[in-house]
């Protein structure tokens, strides 16, 4: 099966996404993810990444299609895909279309999330991530036992950059202006379809499984 999550950020994309790739058997696909770990590792995209990650912004459509490309063409990736993350603006949705198409392996479904944006705002000024495990924690809603520790490994929790307030509002901004249009590029192809992202994580889960399960059968 192959998956778009779509939705801003803080809509709890990363969460639903791993729960989903398992449930269905794909491989997760996140741009975010790969930028990070080419960050973390010092790499020259990982060096002209950064910048626009740390300012809110989006990383230019040249980088992230061709890291896609090449990322969709392995094995893993040949029966089907999560990808969260991406595309992210009209010209990737654009390229990926025609990659897909070239490779004659359409899209099934774009599974949008939707949540308000104050309720963006809080969710991700409180996320903190495990250095060691990747864990995520919220400090309201789901804080560690002991404060700046992973429950689960030691390690050291960090906020992400670009999970600081003013940082947040402007990749709500980019969201609006950039990927809020792709919405109605998928409603046109029929593909759309939504999923309300308040309540538990569980509860969206069980929503967006249900809405999947239209679309291909769980492994
Ligand atoms: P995410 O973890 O998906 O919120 O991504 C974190 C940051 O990575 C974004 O704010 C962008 O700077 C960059 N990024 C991730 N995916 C894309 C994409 N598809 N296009 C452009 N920039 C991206």
């Amino acid at each position: 099966m192959r998956i778009i999550l779509l939705g801003p950020p803080g809509a709890g994309k990363g969460t639903q996404a791993v729960g989903i790739a398992e449930t269905f058997g794909v491989p997760h696909i996140s741009t975010g993810d790969i930028l990070r770990a080419n960050v973390r590792d010092g790499t020259s995209l990982g060096v002209e990444a950064k910048r626009f990650m740390d300012a809110g912004d989006l990383v230019p459509d040249e980088v992230i299609i061709g890291m896609v490309d090449s990322r969709i063409a392995e094995p893993d990736a040949v029966a089907g895909f999560l990808l969260d993350g991406f595309p992210r603006t009209v010209p990737q949705a654009e390229a990926l279309e025609a990659l897909l198409v070239e490779r004659e392996a359409p899209l099934d479904v774009v599974l949008r999330l939707s949540v308000p944006h104050d309720e963006v705002v809080r969710r991700l000024t409180g996320r903190r991530t495990c250095d060691g495990c990747g864990r995520i924690f919220h400090l309201v809603a789901d804080p560690p036992a002991t404060d700046g520790v992973c429950d689960d490994c030691g390690g050291a929790l960090t906020q992400r950059d670009d999970d600081r307030e003013e940082v947040v509002r402007r990749r709500l901004e980019v969201y609006t202006t950039q990927t809020e249009p792709l919405e109605h590029f998928y409603w046109e192809r029929g593909l759309l379809r939504d999923v309300e992202a308040v309540g538990t994580p569980e509860e969206v889960a069980a929503s967006a499984t249900a809405v999947l399960r239209q679309y291909g059968a769980p492994r």
